[in-house]
């Protein structure tokens, strides 16, 4: 299986008042880096978009990544750029890597402005090499600037950085780095989800050494995700059984829902379910689960009495509230 290693530069409406309907960010350069199996450079891809949608240089591009107008004319019509890429991608299996986890939203977002056919039906696996360089030589929650991270490796910088080719060869290089070093944090895919499970069947469930991901099917609404009994339900990912919960769900702000349940087994499990819209204006759920220490259900547990009590105080300041009116 080949790695192909990609970044973006785009481009924006310069005063947000004539932003396109569904697309916030218009690819302006597309740069890539083929690694084989092993990490060897294979292939490079680099090329410019022509712009058909937003004609003037935002400050923030042209201040970072120094692309003029001018210069773009000499690029092609995004379609074409798109097609040759995924050519250049070829036959042979891969694995799309970048620097970050925007540029897949991003590109598949262009992609249908175009109306074009999408990368994937659902969610498309990908490696965040920024994510994976936090994992394997930080403390996996850090996120670094790119350039940060080549000092941090004392790699030799010999091409700018901020434009897309230059870019897409430094996280390259350093998922290269990565696969001698620490080989073992390349199992952490993460998943874009610009398209959600179509269905139930395709809904992603998956299993990590320290947790377990779960991406569910779309929603109508935030109650519907919240009755649904997948979504709800709190296992055991080591021996799959269903477990009572010690703790129910609640919530601090209305986004993030945490529980917890106890496997006699396997010990306390935390549950939390993140809500996240999707393109389609519907709801779709993230969930993981991953094993805790009694202290850590403590704590949570604290967190979640803390929640109820502000509840509390929320409703009977809205009775108040009634009262008075
Ligand atoms: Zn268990």
């Amino acid at each position: 299986m080949n790695y192909v290693v990609m970044d973006l530069e785009w481009n924006q409406s310069t005063n947000g008042q004539d932003e396109a309907p569904g697309l916030p960010f218009e690819i302006i350069e597309i740069g890539a880096i083929k690694l084989n199996q092993k990490g060897v450079m294979v292939s490079e891809f680099n090329r410019l978009v022509k712009p058909a949608v937003y004609h003037e240089m935002h400050q923030i591009t042209s201040r970072l990544i120094h692309l003029q107008m001018q210069e773009l004319q000499r690029g092609d019509p995004f379609p074409e750029v798109m097609d040759s890429f995924l050519e250049w991608c070829g036959e042979q299996e891969y694995l799309f890597c970048t620097w970050g986890s925007s540029d897949l939203t991003e590109l598949q977002r262009n992609m249908r402005h175009y109306n074009m056919t999408p990368l994937s039906e659902g969610p498309l696996a990908f490696l965040d090499v920024q994510k994976l360089f936090s994992l394997a030589f930080e403390d996996g929650k850090s996120r670094r600037s790119l350039e940060t991270a080549v000092d941090f490796l004392k790699m030799e910088k010999d091409i700018p950085f901020h434009r897309a080719f230059g870019d897409a060869y430094y996280t390259a290089k350093l998922l290269t780095h990565i696969l001698c070093e620490k080989p073992e944090v390349l199992d952490k895919i993460s998943f874009d989800v610009f398209r959600p499970p179509v269905s139930r069947e395709r809904e992603v469930k998956v299993q990590f050494d320290h947790y377990f991901k779960y991406i569910s099917r779309e929603f109508a609404d935030k109650a519907e995700a919240l009755a649904d009994r997948e979504v709800m339900s709190s296992k055991c990912y080591l021996c799959h059984r269903n477990l009572k919960k010690k703790l129910k769900w609640f919530t601090l702000n209305g986004k993030h829902y945490y529980c917890a349940a106890y496997c006699e087994k396997h010990g306390y499990f935390k549950n939390k379910i993140r809500l996240r819209r999707s393109e389609a204006g519907k709801v779709f759920v993230v969930k993981t689960t991953r094993p805790i220490t009694p202290e850590e259900m403590q704590a949570l547990k604290a967190r979640s009495e803390h929640a109820r009590e502000m509840h509390r105080r929320r409703n009977r300041n809205h009775k108040k509230k009634k009262d008075f009116d």
